[in-house]
């Protein structure tokens, strides 16, 4: 994830601000209390250099830790919480699909798109839908990642 977080200023006191690379966004995260001294230590990474500059690891269990866990950046709340995720050309996150077939979107455009494409959606089963939905936003110049 260090190739999607990058730090991009550190603003001391542990806290820093975090660029991420596909979506464009920037946020300032906070180090939490209780896992300053676990983020002080990078020996658990040593052999991770692409990692989160925020992951670490207990060196006794071996439990991966987010550091910034608290402040954590949106991508890292919506881990896992969507099949389907849409960009738009510029690579900035458009909108989402998340369980079986519910889209959710900020992005004026594609949710009028969405409205447009949805009729064409009835009847397929779950892997004709998803080919039909990656093949529409795709062609609409958006960018879908399973
Ligand atoms: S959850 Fe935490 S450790 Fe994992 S990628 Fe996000 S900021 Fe980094």
């Amino acid at each position: 994830m260090q190739l999607v977080h990058t730090i991009t200023e550190d603003r001391g006191n542990y806290t820093f601000i975090v660029y991420n690379y596909y979506s464009g966004d920037v946020k300032e995260v906070r180090v939490d209390a209780d896992k300053t001294a676990l983020f002080e230590d990078r020996s658990s990474l040593e052999r991770l250099p692409e990692a989160c500059p925020f992951l670490r690891f207990d060196t006794e269990t071996g439990k991966a830790w987010c550091t910034v866990h608290q402040t954590r950046p949106d991508i890292c709340r919506d881990y896992c919480c969507w099949r389907l995720l849409i960009c738009d050309a510029q690579g900035r996150r458009a909108g989402r699909v998340l369980y079986q077939r519910t889209f959710l979107t900020d992005n004026a455009a594609l949710g009028e798109l969405w409205e447009q494409m949805k009729p064409k959606l009835f009847g397929l089963d779950d892997r004709e839908w998803d080919d039909a939905v990656i093949s529409i936003l795709t062609k609409a110049g958006y960018r879908v990642r399973e």
